[in-house]
């Protein structure tokens, strides 16, 4: 039976730190990180994802700030709106919460983001630095996954990954991050052929599909490190994974749940590369 990765108490350990670098940063620097949130139309789930980052960032002491527009803005006011935070020097990080309304392009919502504000790691800028193996912003998700992996001392090097999803906010990136600590990857997706029989042969298997259960034990070798991104609603209203996770976890060495697993990581990092992003605007260093 698997043990489970607690990525609620890695996200509360990790947010008290950096509440604790909060408060040296002030009393060092005269700095607060300021992060603003930008959200567009009042779909019902990215209004609870706002929320919970604006809690998270007040608890941690940040300047927080949220934009709340219209499903009806356009284009050119939200870049208005953007550029008037990319200018302002109290707000280190800038968010747009995806997705948004389909008459606004949202490759040029993110390019219009300063890429030294972009917590969220979606320019093209900072996933140039990823792919180059420089220093930069990173997506928050995988971010979050290679915080719990280290946590958990999974080793990586030499072994071998398979990812299930390859979405720019989580499976090209997390693709990177792993090869960059010298794991072999494995990147598959919707036209990916005998799918389990290539998740059978990972050591790290991270499912980011949105496809509740899709995972079954079909999928796991025995002793693998199941990474569940998924976030779905079944039938009943309850938030379940892309894997299942009894069966799973009867296979598996290490899990993560969902609830409770990745989720809360991926608000941690945004804090984190918030302040990070924070502290170099006073030290005067890029990347
Ligand atoms: P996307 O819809 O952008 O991408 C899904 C990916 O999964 C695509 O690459 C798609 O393949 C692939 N896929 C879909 N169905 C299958 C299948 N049957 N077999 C193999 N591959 C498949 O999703 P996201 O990456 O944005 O999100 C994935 C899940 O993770 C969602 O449930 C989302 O809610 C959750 N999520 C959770 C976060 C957290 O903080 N916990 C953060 C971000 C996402 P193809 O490219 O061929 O279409």
């Amino acid at each position: 039976m698997a043990n489970i990765i607690d990525g609620k108490a890695l996200a509360l350990k990790m947010q008290s730190a950096l509440a604790e670098k909060v408060k040296q940063m002030k009393s060092r620097y005269d700095l607060v990180p300021g992060l603003v949130v930008i959200l567009v139309g009042d779909n019902s789930a990215s209004q609870i994802y706002v929320r919970n980052k604006e809690q998270a960032a007040l608890k941690a002491g940040f300047r927080s700030e949220t934009v709340r527009l219209s499903e009806g803005v356009s284009e050119e006011e939200l870049i208005e709106i953007i550029n008037l935070y990319n200018a302002d020097p109290a707000f280190h990080g800038i968010l747009v919460q995806l997705p948004l309304p389909q008459h606004i392009n949202d490759k040029k919502i993110i390019l219009a983001i300063d890429p030294h504000k972009d917590v969220d790691g979606f320019h093209p800028m900072n996933t140039g630095h990823l792919w180059s193996g420089r220093p930069g912003m990173v997506p928050c998700t995988p971010a979050g996954i290679m915080e719990l992996l280290h946590e958990y001392e999974v080793e990586l090097e030499g072994k071998h990954a398979v990812i299930v999803g390859r979405s720019n906010i989580v499976g090209k990136p997390m693709a990177q991050l792993l090869l960059d600590k010298n794991a072999t990857v494995t990147l598959t997706h919707s036209r990916t052929r005998q799918l389990p029989d290539i998740a059978r042969q990972a050591d790290i298997l991270i499912v980011a599909i949105g496809s509740g259960h899709f995972v079954t034990k079909d999928f796991i070798k025995e002793g693998a490190v199941v990474i569940d991104v998924g976030m779905n609603r079944s039938e009943n209203g309850k938030l379940i994974g892309d894997v299942q996770f009894e069966q799973a976890a009867e296979a598996a060495s290490l899990i993560t749940p969902v609830p409770g697993g990745v989720g809360p990581m991926t608000i941690t990092m945004l804090l984190e590369q918030t302040y990070q992003a924070a502290l170099r605007s006073v030290m005067s260093y890029d990347y």
